[in-house]
């Protein structure tokens, strides 16, 4: 019976599944995607965590983090 990979798609025959079986990534068809299928789990969802660079992530965040300390300042300020 055929089957298909569930990251990519590819159709693997007996041969493939076999394969795949015996190369521990059972049923994905090479180890690369079973790996895109774990990173997709720990990720929580289907983005590619690799797309933005430790620096810009870096930043982000602190922009974050100083947009919420202004709110929450003015929050005080207002309930004083
Ligand atoms: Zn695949």
């Amino acid at each position: 019976m055929k089957s298909r990979c569930p990251v990519c798609r590819k159709v693997m025959d007996e041969a493939g599944q076999q394969s795949s079986r015996e190369g521990g990534f059972y049923p994905f068809c090479c180890n690369r995607c079973r790996m895109i299928d774990l990173g997709k789990w720990f990720d929580g969802d289907y983005r590619i965590p690799a797309e933005v660079k430790p620096e810009e992530a870096e930043d982000i965040s602190e922009e974050t983090a100083k947009g919420e300390n202004a709110a929450s300042q003015r929050d005080k300020a207002e309930n004083d």
